[in-house]
């Protein structure tokens, strides 16, 4: 009955609700879904170390002391070689489900250069520090990862860097980095919803559809913004359609690495999307008015604090999805808006392996949510109504 609410254009982008769902159900999703299982795209290399910038004083970062490695040991990161017992962990989020699987990759990756992005707070120069991660041994899903910590990390993000716009006093820009935020907010909750733990005594996980409904659903604004952004990264990904297509997918497994080169290459070119929408959303209206460089500086600033703020996720997990989906807006960002126009972009853009990891898994989680509110918000809106 609801669905009413998501009739007409995306707020700010350039298709339509109907249209989004039809390509993301038909198209996009099932590539997607392919795509983040080669060996390409599933591991990802992170500094999960945390080293929080802004509340030193509140324990959090001994987590690294508290993680779960199932990997042998002769594979452990230096750091987890010392005995656990030295160190007494003290966890504020010990649940297994909040800690992350390690499993490393031997295959070198070739053809990616490092270079920087200037969205993101990270060095993203490999050192110790870094680890990969198989992303598909730790989908991001609830970890019990509530309170307080986590509700001053959003806090954070929300009142000191993106505050809720109004149309008289904001920007077009400052709306779209708040937009953006808020979307990744609603896939992370949307999520949770879909993989929840229903009951801690028998491990029985599910969705949870009134979560869905108390911190979605019911905010018609938090699913357009969702939209929002998932529309936001498809246009990066379609306007980087040549670099993408033409990049590097080898992991010394033949078969699968022609197979991630034919899915990117189906994904960023596919027939369909581009008639049914071919610009998701028009970057091009961006930093025009007089103050442009200077707001696009001011804006760049604000989303590197937000990526800094990763660092204080106090669950490793979420903050494993929390610094590959920031590096991933971040990612989209520098397409869309660090090279202009469409010819410069095809001789000076140059992504890191990382960052094209990041980008393609945001872009399936967010397919993923989109998903999941479009076949389940009916029966979401059932169970609250009946109660
Ligand atoms: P929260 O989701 O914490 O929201 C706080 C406040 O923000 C709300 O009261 C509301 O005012 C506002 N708000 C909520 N949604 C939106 C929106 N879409 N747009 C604008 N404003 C909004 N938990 C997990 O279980 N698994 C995870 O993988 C996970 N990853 C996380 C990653 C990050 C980076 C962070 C900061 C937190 C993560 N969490 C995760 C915690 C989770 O997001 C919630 O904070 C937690 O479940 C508590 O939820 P809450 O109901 O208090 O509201």
């Amino acid at each position: 009955a609801e669905q009413h609410k998501y009739i007409g254009i995306v707020e700010d982008c350039c298709c339509d609700y109907e249209t989004v769902n039809r390509l993301n159900t038909e198209v996009l999703h099932p590539l997607l879904q392919d795509l983040v299982k080669t060996p390409f795209y599933r591991y990802f290399k992170v500094k999960l170390w945390c080293d929080c910038p802004f509340w030193p004083d509140d324990g959090m970062c001994r987590l690294r002391d508290c993680s779960v490695c199932e990997c042998p040991e002769s594979e452990f990161p230096e750091p987890f070689k010392k005995p656990l017992s030295q160190y007494n962990p003290v966890c504020q989020e010990g649940k297994p489900q909040a800690a992350v699987d390690r499993t490393l990759d031997t295959r070198a990756f070739r053809g990616w250069t490092v270079t920087d992005n200037p969205w993101t707070s990270d060095d993203e120069t490999d050192n110790d520090d870094m680890t990969y991660v198989n992303l598909r041994l730790n989908p991001e899903r609830y970890t019990g990862y509530i309170g307080p910590s986590a509700r001053r990390i959003w806090d954070a993000i929300y009142s000191e860097n993106c505050p809720k716009y109004t149309s008289a006093e904001s920007c077009q820009e400052e709306k779209i980095l708040y937009k953006l935020v808020s979307g990744l907010h609603s896939s992370i909750s949307v999520h949770i919803a879909s993989d929840y733990l229903l009951d801690e005594a028998t491990n029985l996980w599910g969705q949870n559809l009134t979560l869905l409904y108390d911190r979605v659903l019911r905010y018609p604004d938090r699913v357009q913004n969702l939209y929002f952004t998932y529309l936001f990264v498809l246009r990066a990904v379609t306007k980087a359609e040549d670099y993408l297509g033409e990049a590097e997918y080898e992991t010394g497994n033949v078969i699968e690495d022609l197979k991630t080169k034919s899915l990117v290459k189906q994904l960023v070119s596919d027939p369909k999307t581009k008639a049914a929408c071919p610009v998701p959303f028009d970057e091009a209206k961006l930093w025009k008015g007089q103050r442009g460089p200077e707001l696009k500086q001011q804006i760049q600033k604000q989303f590197r604090n937000i990526s800094a703020i990763m660092d204080c996720v106090g669950c490793e997990k979420c903050r494993l999805w929390g610094k590959l989906q920031i590096l991933g807006l971040g990612t989209a960002l520098k397409i869309l808006f660090t090279v202009n126009g469409e010819e410069n972009l095809r001789h000076n853009l140059e992504l890191q392996r990382n960052e094209v990891i990041a980008l393609m898994n945001l872009l399936n989680r967010l397919s993923e949510s989109v998903k999941f509110v479009h076949d389940m918000s009916p029966a979401a809106e059932r169970i609250v109504g009946g109660q």
